[in-house]
This record gives C-alpha cells, structure tokens and sequence, in this order.
C-alpha cells in the first residue's frame, strides 16, 4: 500500500526523522490559513497524489505570501497533474500539502528498500537528489552508495558514518546524518514498510538535515498490525476495479486497454504476462 507524502510525513515525524512543519488542506481558504499558521512567509503548496515527478510538473510552488498559496491550491486543486510517474491519463489533484520554506543548500537521495536477495533492508544513498533513482542507476551507478543492514544489529553507526562522508557532508552534519539513518530505519522496520524514499533529503544552509520529500510503501500482508496506517489508505489514487477485486482478496492488476490479469502466485502471474506477450 501507499501513502501521500503528507501521510509518510507524520509517520516519520513520530520516530525522529527531521521534516518541516506544513498541513493537508482540501480548498484554497485552507491553504491561505495554513500559510499563514506556518507564519505567513515563504511557504510551498504540493500537489498530494500517488506519484513522484511532480516538482517538473507544476505540482510544487514556492508561495511567498499566504494570499499566493491560496492563488497556487486554487490553481492546483481539480486539475489533473501528468507526471513522468503517473502515465498519460495523469491524477487528480484532491489534496494540497501547505509545506514551510526551506533554504536548500544541497539536495540529495537517501533511500531504504527491502533488498529479497540478501533478506535484509538496503540502505541506498546518492549525492544526486532530486533526480530518480533509477536514472542515476542508469547513468552513473558508481554515485550509489549501498549498505546492508544486520537485522540483529540494526544500523551501525560505522554505517551511518560511511553513507555521511560518502555523500560530502559537512562535519558539523555527519553526526546528525548517523541519527537520521537510524531514525529512519527504526520507520521502516517498526511499520513494516517495504520501501522509503527521501527524495530529496536536504542539507539546509544551517547545516542541518531535512525530509523534503517520501514516499513510503508498505507490506500489505502486515497491515493487520497497522491499523493506524491501514487507515491512511485513499481509495481515489487507486485503480476502481483493483479497488473492487482487493473487497474479495483478490490478485487483480488491471493492464492497458481492456484487459487485465488476475492469477494467484507471482510465478503463475509472470507466466501469464509472457503468455499474453507472446
Ligand atoms: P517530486 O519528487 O514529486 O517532484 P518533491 O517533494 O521532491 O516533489 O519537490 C520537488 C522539489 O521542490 C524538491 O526537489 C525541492 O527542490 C522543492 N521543494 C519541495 N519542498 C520544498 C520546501 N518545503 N521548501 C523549498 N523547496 C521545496
Ligand atoms: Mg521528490
């Protein structure tokens, strides 16, 4: 399952990872009072939907007066956002995310993934934020830095370090880099999440460390231990009739044009989808 930004904000409030101050709002007369909750300075209106990308595509505006983030949501909210991640049909914009400002001196990636192969969460990190991961992979593979973490240990703080020097942080930063890590696993593993993205986490021009963007997904085999987060769940960023198959437990992806697969298994399901290929 996924969540909104604004969601996966709260949650990594709760264990420690350093996020700004904002709230979700539905109408721009929200926004405006959100702004100016925040104290009515620089703030940032986003978009909230189920996909990345939308910094390129007009979902992220830098508003300089609580009247300006009310002009932003308004122009926002309703429309239908494309990005690179959402396919050409795009998504609604139903929710706007009223952010406080941030002085960016630097952005970069910092992500943790549950890594099947080695059955233990990968720790991923690249000095180029704010650009997709998997671009980066493509391009220069060498700019990742990887750690896999010990179950029984937990994050070392050599771990920490490596990833802290290995991105070029400041001295002053690597220490805080350490407590990020570490709070940010504590996330993943306590909420059985089975991916986190802070893309980007910014270095501030007080050399402070910052969540400026996640995304988080989770297990849904142990949502039944999250009640709390199986709560946060929006059926409106998810495909109806996948929606509609999952009231009955089952395996539905709906496919371009008007078919789709439903099977039992992941090997039965890749077999189907060389089938339909082919
Ligand atoms: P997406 O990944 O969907 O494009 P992000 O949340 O990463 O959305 O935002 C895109 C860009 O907007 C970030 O890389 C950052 O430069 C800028 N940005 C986002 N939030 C803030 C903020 N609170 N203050 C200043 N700039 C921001
Ligand atoms: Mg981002």
């Amino acid at each position: 399952m996924n969540i909104h930004e604004y969601q996966a904000k709260e949650i990594l409030r709760k264990y420690g990872v350093s996020v700004l101050n904002g709230k979700m709002v539905t109408t721009p007369q929200d926004a405006e009072a959100a702004a100016k909750e925040l104290g009515g300075g620089l703030c940032v209106v986003k978009a909230q939907i189920h996909a990345g990308g939308r910094g390129k595509a007009g979902g992220v505006k830098l508003a300089k007066t609580p009247q300006e983030a009310r002009q932003y949501a308004q122009d926002l909210l309703g429309t239908t956002l494309v990005t690179h991640q959402t396919g050409p049909e795009g998504k609604e914009v139903q929710k706007i995310f009223v952010e406080q400002g941030c002085a960016i001196a630097k952005e970069f990636y910092l992500g943790m993934v549950l890594d099947r192969a080695t059955s233990r969460v990968t720790i991923m990190a690249s000095s180029e934020g704010g650009v997709e991961i998997e671009e980066v992979a493509e391009r220069s593979p060498e700019k990742i830095l990887r750690e896999a973490v010990d179950p029984a240990v937990g994050v070392g703080d050599f771990q920490g370090r490596k990833i802290a020097y290995g991105l070029g942080l400041p001295q002053e930063t690597v220490n805080k880099a350490v407590a990020f890590i570490r709070a940010l696993y504590r996330a993943v593993i306590e909420t059985d999440a089975s991916l986190v993205e802070i893309n980007p986490l910014v270095l501030t021009q007080d050399n402070d460390l910052v969540a400026l963007d996640a995304k988080m997904s989770f297990d849904d085999n142990a949502l039944f231990r999250h009640a709390d987060i199986r709560d946060m769940r929006d059926l409106s960023e998810e495909n109806e009739k996948e929606v509609a198959a999952s009231e009955f437990d089952l395996n539905y992806i709906t496919l371009d044009g008007n078919i789709g697969c439903m099977v039992n298994g992941a090997g039965l399901a890749m077999a189907t989808m060389d089938i339909i290929k082919h």
